[in-house]
């Protein structure tokens, strides 16, 4: 596996795979990498020939007082991780190469879609996503990219700013990855003490309640969010951000499940900020 920091060489390795006739596949990440990394990986080998994964930890889309600098990173056993995992070349930028001093091109979505959900407290973040995931797509130019379906409200972001905009590339959904106890795997989840560990679960306990009232047929959101936030209000150390059902496409609030919904929840374990979610596709 090759490692690569400069726009300009990134460029040329993929010139000469696509006069090659390869196709190429890219998850950018933030690294500290676990198995939902590693399953964004795996599918890409499976869907192009060679993988390029980033690592980047994006100051703009941190807030003032969100943790960029405490954000985890441990670049060696990203490394292992991804060489062990059929990655086929690392691009590993300096914060300078990707926002070069005068840097002043930001990428807005205008519409109600990154003010929802996240957006409401943390209202920078998605025009910090969107602004390099464009640029990444435009360094790497990939056939195709792949997104955690954990961060949902990105991911129907960044497929939207790809319509808009035009950009070729294929934008690859892919499953949340969970501990075996239902936490999704998060790279937050090492800011977790014990206690605050065992709390955690109380997030995904909650998604796995909401989802079985649908299964059993309940249709009215409000109804399902209701028992949802009980549950997590019955956990002490948990402090709800948000628990929204909200239509897949658009962000905004729905009453009823009629179309796809995604039911996404933001909570405070601690001073850990987590995130979690389901969708129902209404028959
Ligand atoms: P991050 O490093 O947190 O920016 O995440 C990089 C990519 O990995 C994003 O597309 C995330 O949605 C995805 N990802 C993170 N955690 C998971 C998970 N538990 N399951 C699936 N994908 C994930």
């Amino acid at each position: 596996m090759e490692i690569i920091t400069t726009i300009d060489n990134i460029r040329s390795k993929v010139k000469e795979w696509k006069l090659q006739g390869l196709s190429v596949g890219f998850v950018p990440t933030m690294g500290y990498l676990h198995e939902g990394h590693i399953s964004l990986v795996n599918e890409s080998n499976k869907q192009c020939d060679k993988t390029i994964a980033s690592i980047f930890v994006n100051p703009s889309q941190f807030g003032p007082n969100e943790d960029f600098e405490a954000y985890p990173r441990d670049f060696d056993r990203d490394c292992s991780l991804l060489e062990a995992n059929g990655c086929d070349i690392v691009f590993y930028p300096e914060k300078n190469e990707i926002y070069p001093e005068n840097f002043a091109t930001y990428i807005n979505i205008i519409s109600d879609m990154p003010k929802q959900l996240c957006g409401k407290s943390r209202p920078i973040h998605f025009q910090g996503v969107c602004t390099v995931v464009a640029k990444l797509f435009n360094i790497v130019t990939p056939d195709k990219a792949f997104f955690g379906e954990k961060d949902a409200q990105q991911l129907a972001i960044i497929k939207k700013m790809v319509a808009d905009l035009n950009i070729d590339v294929k934008v690859v959904p892919c499953p949340i990855i969970r501990e075996e106890d239902g936490l999704a795997k998060s790279s937050r989840n090492t800011y977790l003490n014990k206690e605050e560990r065992i709390a955690a679960l109380i997030l995904s306990k909650s998604i796995f309640l909401g989802k079985s009232l649908v299964e059993k047929g309940e249709r009215n959101a409000d109804i399902i969010l209701s028992a949802m936030i009980e549950m997590i209000n019955s956990e002490p150390m948990a402090k709800i951000d948000y628990v929204d059902a909200v239509d897949g496409l658009t962000m905004l609030k729905v009453k009823n499940i009629t179309g796809t919904t995604l039911f996404a929840m933001a909570v405070n374990i601690g001073k850990t900020r987590l995130i979690d979610n389901f969708v129902v596709e209404a028959k």
